[in-house]
């Protein structure tokens, strides 16, 4: 939170990194983003210490650690403490009056393939973003909430929270490096948290322990959930729980949150299952970004809840470039950014992600979503987490397969599978295959890995 604020407030810019990428990667986005100093918690001196070649090009390894737990490095030897160094200066610091748009933060996408690419926000940006984040139809938040982020600080500002919270007087917890079920547990009653936001992977670890201890989090009333679809089996795990479930959806290239499902006036009529289905969809856009969803032929599609098409948006915290690079490809459109998520629109104007573009499952001529799907299975009480991926197909170009991690004790055949999605999708979308693993594989910020899910189902 000090560098935030610190780095920020003072005219630099500051650049998190997920310390959970390939090394490679690592190294390739501090070369990049052209990083001067780097801050670090004592748990990553293995990381440093793998980058230590790259790392002494930098001004300062700095870590986040009092003179007396210094670590000794023989492969960075000139490593300083933080505590140390800030003993050095005066309390007083006159902070610069810095223009709205100065550059503040810097992201890197998660990127599954090609170079990582980074997002530089401003200042006006992320205050922007933030005052929208708090708005009653997203999250919610205000001097009486006490909010708890467990979406890290490295991942697209961990939504903006650091920044709103302080904005509007919130109390902030922050979870550190525990996130299995029985911590976040300890941690949310112990101190009362009543907002959290997460990805659904957490949630489900959370959700699994709540069950199995038949305990809950009294004070907790929203969860925001984002960076994959959220299963609507989820939205009602903590409806049951008596905390509704905030869905958005962003990127990093979007500060990130762009979109939430917050139900209008007129949807006040509709039955529990009505609401639980609308908002289960990404949602409706934040005052301030604008959208255009276009067809293959380049029209804009009905809004039936049907027609897809691909996602565009702009707005105030949406970029129009990406950082020190030469990809145009996402900007051809004049002064739009293309989202590479597939979507379609109700007559509410609810958007709904079908798929990312490359995910989507394209059989004999139809799209088969991968995440519905997965929603769908992730119902099923035999399962633990579900992924729909392709594999391709002679006849039908590509066919769907799921990929499941069952719940210890529990067996699910493939006839049983076949029943669960009758009567909820066409015919057609019903996976041909099921394979049951051990586990799934997930990115640094904890989606499904499709690109290693599609070489497993390959492999069989
Ligand atoms: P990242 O920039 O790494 O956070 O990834 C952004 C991508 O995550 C989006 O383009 C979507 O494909 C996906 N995503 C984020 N939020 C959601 C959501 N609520 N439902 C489905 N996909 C989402």
């Amino acid at each position: 939170m000090e560098l935030y604020y610190g780095i920020s407030g003072s005219g630099f810019v500051c650049h998190t990194i997920n310390p959970r990428l390939f090394k490679e990667q690592i190294a390739f986005i501090i070369k990049h983003a052209g990083d001067k100093v780097l801050f670090a918690d004592l748990t990553f001196l293995p990381i440093l210490e793998a980058l230590a070649p790259q790392l002494r090009k930098l001004k300062a390894v700095v870590m986040l650690t009092d003179e007396a737990h210094m670590p000794k490095s023989s492969a960075l030897p000139k490593l300083k403490s933080y505590e140390t160094l800030l003993a050095r200066e005066k309390d007083q610091f006159n902070w610069p009056e810095l223009n709205e748009n100065t550059a503040c933060s810097l992201c890197y996408t998660s990127g599954t393939t090609g170079e990582p690419k980074g997002v530089l926000y401003s200042h006006r940006s992320s205050v922007l973003h933030a005052m929208a984040v708090c708005t009653p139809d997203a999250f919610n938040c205000s001097a009486s909430s006490t909010v708890c982020p467990i979406v890290p600080m490295f991942h697209v500002n961990a939504w903006g929270i650091p920044y709103l919270a302080p904005m509007i007087g919130a109390k902030l917890v922050m979870p550190g490096a525990k996130l299995d079920g029985a911590s976040l547990h300890q941690l949310m009653t112990g101190e009362g948290v009543t907002f959290t936001a997460g990805v659904p992977t957490v949630w489900l670890a959370l959700l699994d322990y709540l069950d199995a201890e038949k305990k809950t989090i009294p004070t907790l009333m929203r969860v925001g959930i984002g960076g994959s679809a959220a299963p609507p089996i989820m939205l009602q795990r903590f409806a049951d729980r008596g905390a509704e479930v905030i869905h958005a959806w962003g990127m990093t290239e979007t500060s990130p949150v762009a979109l939430t499902a917050a139900l209008t006036g007129k949807h006040a009529k509709l039955s529990n299952a009505e609401k639980l289905a609308k908002r289960a969809k990404q949602g409706r856009p934040l005052y301030g970004t604008e959208y255009l969803v276009v067809n293959g032929a380049g029209k804009p599609v009905k809004h039936d809840g049907q027609e897809f098409g691909d996602l565009h948006i702009r707005g105030a915290w949406v970029a129009s470039s990406y950082f020190k690079s030469k990809e145009k490809a996402a900007f051809k459109r004049e002064g739009w950014f293309n989202t590479g998520d597939v979507v379609n629109v109700d007559e509410d104007g609810f958007f709904q992600i079908v798929d990312r573009a490359k995910d989507v499952i394209k059989s004999g001529g139809e799209w088969i979503s991968s995440i519905e799907l997965e929603g769908i299975m992730q119902a099923h009480p035999a399962i633990k987490e579900a992924a729909v991926v392709s594999r391709p197909h002679a006849k039908w170009a590509e066919r769907p397969v799921l990929v499941a991690v069952l719940k210890s004790g529990a067996v699910l055949t493939y006839e049983e599978m076949v029943m669960h999605f009758t009567g909820k999708i066409a015919k057609w979308s019903i996976p041909d295959e099921l394979i049951v693993v051990d586990q799934l594989p997930h990115t640094a910020t904890g989606k499904l890995l499709k690109t290693v899910i599609r070489k497993l189902v390959l492999a069989r």
